[in-house]
């Protein structure tokens, strides 16, 4: 079967966090240890009914678990999960095993039971290196131990690490956000993913903002951090996807999966699954999503199945996020369409503006297009 339509790819949400970051619009509850255990219990259900569901032919390439902050069950309760899910599933060789986690919550003994336990890569939040950004952004650790649960993780034995930095921070300067970068790439990890903060409905920045407690770096400063991200990260770093750099073979190959808009299976409170065409999202609030799982039947909240166009344009947004772009033979291997057949002057107005470019085999950003690739994408929608 296809990988757009079987998942190889399983997402596995905890909901929980030590505290809430003021710029945080994930599906994400501070405490809430009472629900920890029940908690656990209903996901562990969850995995068999989807087995149950899914084709035998399922194999897992890649297996994720993202919050919240999954550690914060404690690591014994993801040890447990990541067990569950190999009774469930058949895993292929070289299984990409990821775990989120920030640098506030784990020993070194609890790094090594994840590396022990199979979990080969971490993927550490740590948003900057500066301690006043830190704490404008409600993130409870510091910059120095920031640098010591990445020490810690490769004592352990993690050879697989990517850092989360964020740019675009109220009060951040292109200077600060090069003191960051500088120390991140100093730190030699495998994968680093840059994103830019946006206010979220619903957070607390949305909230000061509105209020005009805060203000963001000038659309100047921002494309100067863009500009100097590029320069920072050179050689062997290659920047596969706009917010993503990788060393050698490094990429996420989870993050992957969606970026081709393949199939994944979501569990978890408020997870999406999208398979066999179909987007499912799963009961958000984890209470009820635990209380759902009480009967044997899956905790799916809403469903959508998308149409072959729409489906299609989304692909194509999606792929153009990575460097090498849009395998062009898979689009009409899946579709049945070309990108003449969907997109008409559109294109020719983006081919003719160098903003894309067609090769032999895919269609891509150029660097006009991948310096304003906002725009572009809005051309495609
Ligand atoms: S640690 Fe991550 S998931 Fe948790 S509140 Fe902060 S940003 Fe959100």
């Amino acid at each position: 079967m296809s990988s757009w339509l079987v998942p190889a790819s399983l997402y596995i949400h905890i909901p929980f966090c030590q505290a809430k970051c003021h710029y945080c619009s994930f599906n994400s509850y501070p405490a809430q240890e009472s629900l920890h255990a029940p908690y656990l219990k209903a996901v562990k259900k969850e995995l068999v009914l989807q087995k149950n569901k899914l084709s035998q032919s399922t194999q897992l390439r890649t297996i994720f678990f993202g919050g919240g902050t999954p550690a914060v069950i404690g690591v014994d309760g993801v040890i447990e999960l990541l067990s569950s899910v190999l009774d469930c599933f058949r895993i292929a060789e070289n299984c990409e095993i990821s775990i989120e986690t920030n640098p506030e919550l784990l020993e070194i003994k609890d790094y090594q039971k994840l590396v022990q336990s199979g979990i080969n890569r971490l993927s550490i939040g740590i948003q900057s290196f500066i301690d006043t950004e830190l704490a404008l952004l409600g993130r409870i650790h510091s910059a120095s131990k920031a640098e010591k649960a990445y020490e810690m993780a490769r004592m352990a034995g993690f050879d697989n690490i990517n850092l989360d930095l964020m740019y675009g921070i109220p009060g951040q300067t292109p200077g600060s956000w090069v003191r960051s970068i500088t120390v991140a790439t100093k730190l030699n990890p495998e994968h680093l993913s840059l994103y830019q903060l946006s206010i979220e409905e619903g957070t607390e920045f949305e909230n000061r903002w509105k209020n005009k407690l805060i203000s963001l770096p000038s659309e100047e400063e921002i494309s100067s951090m863009d500009r100097l991200t590029k320069e920072l990260c050179p050689p062997p770093y290659e920047q596969y996807e706009i917010s993503n750099y990788a060393r050698g073979e490094r990429r996420c190959k989870h993050n992957i999966t969606y970026w081709k808009n393949h199939a994944y299976l979501g569990v978890g409170a408020g997870a999406v699954s999208y398979i066999d065409g179909v987007r499912m999202k799963n009961i958000e609030v984890p209470r009820a999503y635990c209380e759902h799982l009480k009967e044997p039947s899956l905790p799916v909240a809403n469903s959508e199945r998308l149409e072959r166009y729409e489906s299609f344009k989304e692909t194509v947004i999606m792929g153009l996020r990575l460097r090498e772009g849009v395998e062009l033979g898979s689009l009409k291997a899946r579709y049945n369409l070309t990108i003449t057949e969907v997109y008409t002057t559109v294109l020719d107005k983006l081919l003719a503006g160098d903003m894309l470019r067609v090769t032999d085999t895919h269609l891509q950003l150029t660097e006009r297009g991948w310096s304003v690739s906002n725009l572009v994408m809005a051309d495609l929608v």
